[in-house]
């Protein structure tokens, strides 16, 4: 049980203590920004906050001078136990803990241990009215065997170099981070003034102080550790990758006592490498309502810390590691840990930041660095006609050639290319046309394509032709407009994607390209209606000798070689027509093919 001891030095006036009823408040956990109520859900219900309230006494200052050393925290504490245990004769076996309360600026401190009058000793949390919660939070939390989290080394205002409080997620390294001044409460203390440092409310605890706690007084029950609120990975996700759905911190505390996974444990793959643990944080409407944006928290311990065989909690220091944001961040959400080897890439977010995916895997065992491609957008504008011009062709081998007229047409192609990656941390693309590379300052770009030209009302053979491509870049997507009057134009496009982060090591982000072709038809032959006319009829004549032929053939053709002669009068038709109208004569070679038996190379080889 806690002894709550209030204290007052003999100048201060007594109005300046906090009320009974003030000072149960504060240790209500029905009560928001309580400290109870800050510890009750920091740690999912799994601290003993029962305490007794003392009347509050007056001590003189035992302290020599301005000695704040742990001598003079002693003298102080013992000077307070032993005033209330003049008043109030408790027996102090029943007390493990006490938090003393100054009613005048005195001093900040917690965690140490002090004898009380009957020789049991007691660890305290010490503050005053100058206090600000979130450091009395901390206070109480070394007095329940917490520690400050370790961060990167800095210079101290006392100019000492150190990397204590370095975890700005977490009221164990609270001095205002992320914090927020909630409104006054009549209920609680600080309700003067337009700020009061007992309205200063730091983040939460970050639920590894509860993982390695277990065998601490802070989770007596070692009820947190459950596999619905903690994922531990397995190793394999060195080489498989390991998903798992985070949820917030606060999401979390609010579902309780239904468990959500509120924390992710990466074991090492490195020998005697740290342990790193996994956290979602966002803005709430409770103790992490100071945090801007939604990120996931990374912390690590070391649990060969010593001889390495049995995890000491006493030796184990959390340390902050970094964050992933997930607010307004441009490409994939992916972090890699340089010293233990894994990347975590966040491969869902849900909307309000309420839960996010997350996959796990070793440094190496990414080979999902991708790159795809959409199905190319395709749009053909007309660009203009020809005059109509005479021509004397047959449309049909079976026709005679007779006078019809055509005209040219002519378009431009406009296509959009849209390129997804998956894996980067700023993917950066390069577009290539024909292999030159796309610079959006020099569109135009001129290329030499394979492509036809039109002869007349004739295609030619495919050729090497000029087109031109206006186009425009904005990242992974590339439009482009071909110009030019020819038919079967096929241009190669090919997409790289990089890494353009500077702060990621790049050597880790490997460049992925993809090929592909995309065609424009910018020219086609329109024929006057009296050719697509006969074309139709003659076409009708074929179907129908290809039906009569089918009915009578009652088992597949074997395939001779040459095949079965044709008469000299379709192959003559068929020679004709390859001069006049390539695309008739291809068309009629089917149509015999089929009505032989005959596969179409048997037709052409017969010619
Ligand atoms: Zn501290």
């Amino acid at each position: 049980m806690i002894a709550f001891m209030r204290a007052r030095f003999p100048g201060t006036p007594a109005s300046a203590v906090w009320s009974d009823t003030v000072a149960r408040n504060w240790m209500d956990p029905a009560i928001p920004f309580s400290m109870a109520n800050y510890w009750k859900v920091s740690t999912f219900q799994q601290i003993d906050l029962s305490y007794f309230l003392f009347p509050a006494v007056v001590v003189k200052d035992p302290r020599k001078g301005q000695a704040d050393d742990a001598d003079a925290r002693d003298q102080l504490v013992r000077a307070v136990l032993n005033e209330v245990n003049r008043v109030s004769k408790p027996d102090w076996d029943l007390f493990d803990r006490c938090i003393i309360f100054f009613a005048q600026p005195t001093t900040l401190f917690g965690g140490g241990t002090h004898f009380a009058p009957n020789g049991k000793l007691i660890t305290s949390a010490v503050f005053d009215v100058a206090s600000g919660f979130d450091q009395v939070c901390q206070e109480v939390g070394h007095a329940f065997g917490l520690q400050h989290e370790l961060g990167a080394w800095y210079y101290d205002n006392y100019g000492n170099y150190t990397n204590e409080y370095g975890c700005p997620y977490s009221v164990m390294s609270a001095d205002a981070d992320l914090s927020f001044t909630r409104a006054p409460d009549p209920r609680l203390p600080g309700v003067a003034g337009p700020s009061n440092p007992q309205r200063v409310i730091g983040p939460y605890l970050p639920t590894v102080h509860l993982y390695i706690n277990q065998y601490q007084a802070v989770n007596p029950n070692g009820t947190f550790n459950h596999p619905d609120s903690v994922t531990y990975l397995p190793v394999t996700y060195e080489h498989t990758p390991a998903s798992v759905r985070l949820v917030a911190r606060d999401a979390a505390i609010a579902a309780w006592p239904s468990r959500r996974t509120v924390l992710v444990v990466v074991p090492p793959i490195i020998a005697g490498g740290d342990t790193h643990f996994l956290e979602l944080r966002r803005r709430d409407g409770l103790y992490d309502g100071g945090i801007g944006n939604a990120s996931i928290i990374i912390l690590a311990a070391n649990f060969f810390a010593g001889n390495g065989a049995v995890p000491n909690p006493n030796t184990i220091r959390i340390r902050y590691v970094d964050r992933i944001d997930l607010e307004g961040v441009e490409g994939d959400l992916d972090y890699h840990s340089f010293s233990g080897r894994f990347v975590v890439r966040v491969s869902r977010t849900d909307d309000d930041f309420a839960a996010v995916n997350l996959t796990v895997a070793g440094g190496n065992a990414w080979q999902s660095f991708s790159l795809t491609l959409d199905n190319p957008v395709t749009n053909r504008a007309p660009a203009g006609s020809s005059p109509w011009v005479a021509a004397t062709v047959a449309p049909c081998p079976l026709y005679p050639k007779r006078e019809y007229s055509y005209r040219v047409n002519t378009f431009e192609t406009f296509q959009v290319l849209r390129a997804h990656s998956s894996g980067y941390e700023k993917p950066d693309y390069s577009w290539y046309l024909e292999n030159v590379l796309l610079n959006s300052t020099a569109s135009p770009v001129a290329l030499d394509v394979p492509c036809r030209d039109a002869s007349g009302h004739e295609i030619g053979s495919p050729a090497v032709h000029r087109v031109h491509c206006t186009f425009k870049i904005e990242g992974g997507r590339l439009e482009f407009n071909t110009t030019g009057a020819f038919a079967d134009i096929t241009l190669t496009v090919r997409v790289v994607v990089s890494e353009s982060s500077s702060e990621v090591m790049q050597n880790y982000y490997p460049d992925r390209s993809l090929f592909t072709s995309v065609r424009a038809e910018n020219l086609a032959i329109e024929w006057d209606s009296h050719y697509e006319e006969d074309k139709r009829r003659c076409k009708k004549i074929f179907v129908d000798i290809d039906r009569r032929f089918s009915e009578s053939r009652t088992s597949p053709v074997p395939i001779p070689d040459p095949g079965p002669r044709l008469d000299d009068r379709t192959v003559a038709v068929l020679q004709s027509l390859i001069q006049s109208n390539p695309a008739a004569a291809s068309a009629a070679i089917d149509a015999v093919a089929q009505v032989a038996g005959i596969s179409r190379l048997q037709v052409l080889m017969q010619m």
